[in-house]
Order: C-alpha cells, then sequence, then structure tokens
C-alpha cells in the first residue's frame, strides 16, 4: 500500500509541500483538503487585483486545482477538515456543498491552515469581511463596481494590507478613509518613518485618522454598513475593508493535541515537524518561525516564509534533511509611487527585547541629485552599540527604494557592520542613485553614531 500524505490548505504552504512530496516520491499518495473555491493563490496580489491593474481574477491563481491534479495530486475543494485524530491517523472532513461529513486517513500530515482575520469588538464588525481570499476580492470589486461615482470606502486598520486596499481604492478614485487606533500607521516601522508613510497616504488624497478607535460601524436596515464612528464623528461608508490583522488558524491544532508555541502558533523545529507527534509537519502562516536576531520563535505571516517552510516539509516528510534557517522581518510594501520596507528589528522592537540599540536616519535621493525624476528616500538603520553590527533597517522612498532593502537584508543576515556595509561595492549611475547609494550614505551616518 502507498503511504498517504495528507494536507490541510490549498495554498502556499500546502501546496508547496504537496508539489515538493510528489515530485520527490512519486509513489506517495497525495491528498490535499482545501475549504474555499481556489487552491495555490496569490493573497499578495489582491489589492492590484481591486485597484484594477488587471480584471481577471484568475491571474491570481498559480496553479488551479486541475493543474495539481495533471500532476498527480489529490485535491478536495470546498472540503473542510474540522478534526485530526493523530492516534488513529484520520481527519474528519466536510464537503462544504453536501454538508456531507466522512472520515479520511493519513500515513503523514501537514497542517498549513494559514491565518485568519481578527474582526475588533466593535458593534457592526460581524457585517463587514474581510478581502483577503480571491473569491472575497471578487465580490467587493464587484460592489465596487456596482457602486457607481462617489463612493466613499472606509480602511480600519494602517498596517501595509489597510494601505495596500486604500491605495486600489484611490487609484479608482474612490474616496477613502483609513482609520488606525494605534498613534501611527504601519505599526512594523518605528514612528519617525510611519511618517513618511502617512505624508504619503495622506499625498494621495487618502484621509488617515491615527490614534482613533472605531467604536461602532452602523449598519442599513439590510444589515450592510452605512456609516462609521470613530473619533466622535459618523463617517459615511459604501463600504467597510477590514484590516485589523490576523491570527494563526490554529483551533484544529490545538484540539488534536498539537503543541502551540510562545507566538500562539504552532511550534515547529527547523525541519518544520511538530514536536512529539512523528510524521506530522506544520507550515506557512499557522506556525511559527524562529528569528533570527531576536532570537525567538516569531510568528510573521508571509507568503515568502510559507513558500519556503511548506517546501521543507514536504522535502522532509520524503527523507530530506532540509532546515529552515528562520527569520529576519524583512517585508515590502508600496503605496502608490512610494515603496516602504523594513528588515531585521526596528528601534522599538529593540526596546521592547531589552536591546540596547544606536539609530541613524538619512534623508536621501533616489537618483543622482541632478538627474530628472529623483525623488525622496528615508533609510533608517538600527545597530549594535559598539560592534556596529547592523540589527535592522528600514527605507520610504519613491522608485527603487523599498528593494534597496534585500540589501541590508542580506547584510542583517551575514552579521555585517555599518563600517563595512560603508564602503561596500554597490552599482552607481546617475539614473539609479548618488555616487554613494542611500544605504552607503545611512550606514556611514550610523558608523558616524557609534565611533
Ligand atoms: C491582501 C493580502 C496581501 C498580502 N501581501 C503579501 C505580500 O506582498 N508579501 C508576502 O510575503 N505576503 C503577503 N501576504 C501574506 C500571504 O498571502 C500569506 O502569508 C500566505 O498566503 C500564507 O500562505 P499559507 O499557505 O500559510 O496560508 P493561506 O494562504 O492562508 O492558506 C491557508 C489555506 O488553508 C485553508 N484552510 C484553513 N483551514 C482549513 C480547514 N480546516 N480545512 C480545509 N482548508 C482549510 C484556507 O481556506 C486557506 O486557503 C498578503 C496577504 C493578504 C491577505
Amino acid at each position: 500500500m502507498a503511504r498517504r500524505l495528507a494536507i490541510i490548505g490549498g495554498d502556499a504552504a500546502g501546496m508547496s509541500a504537496a508539489s515538493t512530496a510528489r515530485r520527490r516520491d512519486p509513489d506517495l499518495e497525495v491528498v490535499a483538503f482545501e475549504r474555499g473555491p481556489y487552491s495555490s493563490y496569490s493573497a499578495c496580489g489582491i489589492p492590484y487585483y481591486v485597484g484594477a491593474l488587471f480584471d481577471d481574477p484568475d491571474r491570481l491563481i498559480s496553479r488551479s486545482p486541475d493543474e495539481h491534479r495533471a500532476n498527480g495530486l489529490t485535491l478536495f475543494m470546498r472540503t473542510e477538515v474540522t478534526a485530526i485524530d493523530l492516534d488513529a491517523r484520520r481527519l474528519t472532513v466536510v464537503d462544504r456543498q453536501s454538508g456531507d461529513e466522512r472520515s479520511e486517513p493519513f500515513d503523514e500530515l501537514v497542517y498549513a491552515t494559514g491565518a485568519e482575520a481578527v474582526a475588533p469588538p466593535i458593534p457592526g464588525a460581524e457585517a463587514t469581511e474581510p478581502v483577503r481570499t480571491v473569491d472575497a476580492a471578487e465580490r467587493f470589486r464587484a460592489a465596487l463596481e456596482r457602486g457607481g461615482d462617489h463612493q466613499h470606502v472606509v480602511v480600519i486598520g494602517g498596517g501595509y494590507i489597510g494601505l495596500e486596499m486604500a491605495e486600489a481604492l484611490v487609484q479608482r478614485n474612490i474616496a477613502t478613509t483609513l482609520i488606525e487606533a494605534a498613534p501611527q500607521v504601519m505599526g512594523t516601522l518605528d514612528a519617525d518613518m510611519a511618517a513618511h508613510v502617512q505624508d504619503a497616504a495622506e499625498g494621495l488624497g487618502i484621509r488617515v485618522l491615527v490614534g482613533t478607535a472605531v467604536e461602532e460601524i452602523l449598519l442599513d436596515p439590510l444589515g450592510a454598513p452605512r456609516a462609521v464612528r470613530a473619533g466622535g464623528e459618523t463617517i459615511d461608508a459604501d463600504h467597510v475593508v477590514m484590516a485589523t490583522g490576523v491570527k494563526p488558524a490554529v483551533a484544529l491544532a490545538e484540539d488534536a493535541g498539537i503543541e502551540l508555541g510562545p507566538s500562539g502558533a504552532v511550534r515547529v523545529d527547523d525541519h518544520q515537524r511538530c514536536p512529539g507527534h512523528d510524521g506530522v509537519y506544520a507550515a506557512g502562516d499557522c506556525a511559527e518561525s524562529w528569528h533570527r536576531i531576536l532570537e525567538q520563535p516569531v510568528n510573521i505571516q508571509l507568503g515568502t516564509h510559507a513558500n519556503k517552510q511548506g517546501r521543507i516539509a514536504g522535502a522532509n516528510l520524503t527523507g530530506g534533511d532540509l532546515a529552515f534557517p528562520g527569520v529576519i522581518g524583512t517585508a515590502v510594501s508600496r503605496l502608490c509611487r512610494y515603496e516602504v520596507a523594513r528588515t531585521g528589528i526596528s528601534e522599538r522592537e529593540a526596546g521592547q527585547a531589552d536591546i540596547a540599540v544606536v539609530a541613524a536616519e538619512v534623508k536621501d535621493k533616489t537618483r543622482a541629485g541632478y538627474f530628472p525624476g529623483a525623488g525622496p528616500i528615508w533609510v533608517k538603520l538600527v545597530c549594535e552599540p559598539g560592534t556596529g553590527r547592523l540589527l535592522g533597517g528600514q527605507i520610504v522612498g519613491v522608485e527603487g527604494a523599498a528593494k534597496r532593502i534585500d540589501v541590508l537584508a542580506t547584510c542583517v543576515w551575514a552579521g555585517m557592520t555599518v563600517d563595512e556595509i560603508e564602503l561596500l561595492d554597490l552599482g552607481y549611475a546617475p539614473p539609479y542613485s548618488g555616487v554613494y547609494d542611500p544605504v552607503l550614505v545611512a550606514a556611514r551616518a550610523a558608523a558616524k553614531r557609534i565611533s
């Protein structure tokens, strides 16, 4: 009898594990269960679909169920796993269309259920739908297109997803208010860098309210949002986008006795194995990752980690020996012309973790000052006092600003000091930077501060 691998969750982590395992062991039977209608979709592309950068939602699907099936995988779509029995090696699954329940056996298991939105405890929040899946994005875009001119949308939550959705809306000439309870947008940046993002958002015409808690979402007689009460005012809203954060989807694992770690996500070792449960793996947004700078497990929900962790789980359960090396919190995002990026730890995170740091911020230009189109770029570096080892970086700026974070991420990963970074051999030509790239200028500023 062929061994049977069951995958719970048919997106980035789950299907990377499925494809890798199947490729490495063609005799393995691989069965994936996905409660939604789409497999291997790019949630990352949803804001750009909502913003009408392209019209066909199928372009968000990197591999359809039929394409997976053609590669020898079995996929049960619209099928939810409702219980895991680790001793009996069986899953309880429910066909969401027929309501039929059945039991499915497995030898190995990959738990890849992702993350789920956390709606704040606000009256009316239950009437909103998080735009996290392709079908939800299709419904939201159709509603925008039915709404005609002069719509107003309130986005609740000023993290990168809230900002990307706000960007999508203003690009469609839809009046947009973004409300954030914290004193700044982009909580993953320090306040000084987040202020540049807020300026950029306001420059695009997004009304940004920070330090403002939403008190209530007012509903019309049919139960649809019609206004938001926040900060003492009532803001009319044809639609409300909830982007207030997510938590790892761990209930099913917890019920089965799979251990959670301190971050609240599924505990895994560096091979994506769930400790104490042979043949059980977890990957992606539902699982912990080791943070190489903070030296503790964290739960950072990004597609870039989900794909790699899924691949590693798929390799290891078919006899491989791959370790996931951990994360350093690298992320990029865009707000129309402005780009936002971060890696390592911020000054605030350092303070929270009792790590002493020295920080330096510079403002520079993205091209040689005389070159047409040069725009602003701010680079902030956080480094270890004494040694000058780079612990983190943040970048906000126009054209090409964000991907400079990859240089900083590589330096953080490699443990380089700002002295070493200051003289790195980076490319230069006037259309791309000044003779000293802003990254080098920031490194020099940081080196001066520690000397
Ligand atoms: C709007 C948006 C923009 C984003 N932009 C970026 C970006 O620019 N860069 C980046 O790196 N990341 C981005 N992300 C995050 C990225 O999409 C996720 O990190 C990635 O999808 C995680 O993959 P995953 O497989 O772990 O989880 P998911 O993609 O959440 O997949 C989990 C799947 O499991 C299914 N499932 C859950 N429970 C069950 C069950 N009991 N039975 C059956 N099926 C189940 C779910 O339906 C889901 O399809 C973005 C996310 C969103 C929502």
